[in-house]
């Protein structure tokens, strides 16, 4: 089957009471059995839940993965992830992923003894380089946020196989529409659905997908275990959100191209961080490994002063000025105030995120006035 039509028909069926097309909100915490241990398949809503369990089964399937699971949260995903872990296992990750991502690695889990590696993924010799007999773990983000840095998925499959440790790839800037891990050679994929798997703004919500039997099992001992479920009306909302990826992601992918060009001809922009041009540095790796460049978009002004950024992004109206992104509203964000800001001005602009730099969320708008909104605020 292909993708448009699994986004919409995999694990959704018309309710077998009712014959209700859309799955319903199964809002109970639990399960009457005809007899002791005689149930149809669900107990307790924490263990599974029919909504839930559609949801999953479709995100498996739009993954070509077989098994699911949904969280509370992107990184309540993570966590389950490392949960997966020992005392002493140590795990290899970039150096400019996600913040969240970050803080959880450093201020929860090294308490647990676990040791986190943060390296420039781009050049596969600086992950081979920390490969140890404890490694357990290789951990990507691709593209990476905000400055749009591509890593070979491939590569790192090759070097988390040669010394036995997982590859978990972060799926959320690509969506399972752009980008396919568990098919270039990863053993889990992760993501927030708060963002493009939901795609409405109106859901926080993580899920990991994988193929492997025994990590599945893990994976779902330790959802139980922990508990950090996502509920049924938002598991409802985000198989609604689903149907429509491939339709949003096109658009996306569409309105970004052609803001991307825009960014690049105007004579008040420097730089222009989309992976979708050739002059980007790991260009072939992305059209290698993705169907499209998505609408994620950052640039920088000439002169890089800070005022000038600020006074863009304030004279935005379009574009609402607001953390995350993915949904069908534009967004704009300015990393070294908000998502960046508790990191050291020097140790930032190590990774590219100076001053004037902007990120872009290209929303499903018109395009042209998508267009108008930023020469008006640029001018
Ligand atoms: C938002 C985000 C997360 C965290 O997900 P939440 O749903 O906010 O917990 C992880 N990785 C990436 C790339 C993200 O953008």
């Amino acid at each position: 089957m292909k993708f448009a039509t699994k986004a919409i028909h995999e694990g959704v069926h018309p309710d077998p009471t009712t014959g209700a097309i859309m799955t319903p909100i199964y809002q109970t915490s639990t399960y009457v059995q005809d007899g002791v241990g005689n149930h149809k398949g669900y107990e307790y809503s924490r263990t599974l839940n029919p909504t839930r369990h559609a949801l999953e089964k479709n995100l498996a399937a739009i993954e070509n993965g077989k098994y699911g699971a949904c969280f509370g949260s992107g990184l309540a995903a993570i966590d389950c992830v490392i949960k997966m872990l020992n005392p002493g296992d140590e795990v290899i990750s970039t150096n400019d992923l996600y913040g969240g991502s970050y803080r959880i690695f450093k201020t929860i889990f090294e308490k647990y003894g676990i040791k986190f590696h943060f390296v420039n993924m781009q050049d596969p010799a600086n992950v081979k380089a920390l490969i140890n007999e404890n490694t357990k773990i290789i951990w990507v983000e691709t593209p990476t946020n905000p400055m749009m840095n591509i890593i070979d998925i491939e590569a790192m499959a090759h070097l988390s196989k040669s010394c036995g440790a997982m590859l978990c790839v972060d799926n959320t800037f690509a969506t399972p529409f752009l980008q396919s891990p568990l098919d270039l050679g990863a053993d889990i994929v992760m993501h927030s659905v708060t963002k493009y798997l939901g795609g409405h703004s109106d859901v926080v919500m993580g899920a990991l997908v994988t193929s492997d039997d025994a990590i599945a099992q893990e994976m779902y001992r330790i959802q139980n275990s922990s508990g950090a479920v996502t509920a049924p009306m938002d598991s409802f909302l985000v198989l609604r959100g689903i149907k429509t990826l491939h339709l949003r992601m096109e658009r996306h992918c569409e309105n970004g191209e052609k803001i991307a060009h825009f960014l690049l001809a105007h004579p008040k922009v420097d730089k222009v961080y989309w992976p979708g041009f050739p002059s980007h540095p790991n260009h072939d790796v992305a059209k290698k490994q993705m169907r499209g460049f998505g609408g994620m978009i950052s640039f920088t002004l000439k002169g890089n002063l800070l005022e000038d950024a600020l006074a863009i992004v304030k004279n935005m109206h379009l574009f609402a000025l607001a953390e995350s992104l993915g949904g069908v509203e534009s967004l704009v964000g300015h990393p070294a105030t908000m998502t960046h800001a508790s990191i050291p001005k020097e140790v930032r602009e190590l990774s590219g995120v100076v001053d004037s730099l902007i990120r872009l969320s290209v929303g499903v708008e018109d395009v042209e006035d998508l267009i108008e909104d930023l020469s008006q605020a640029l001018a």
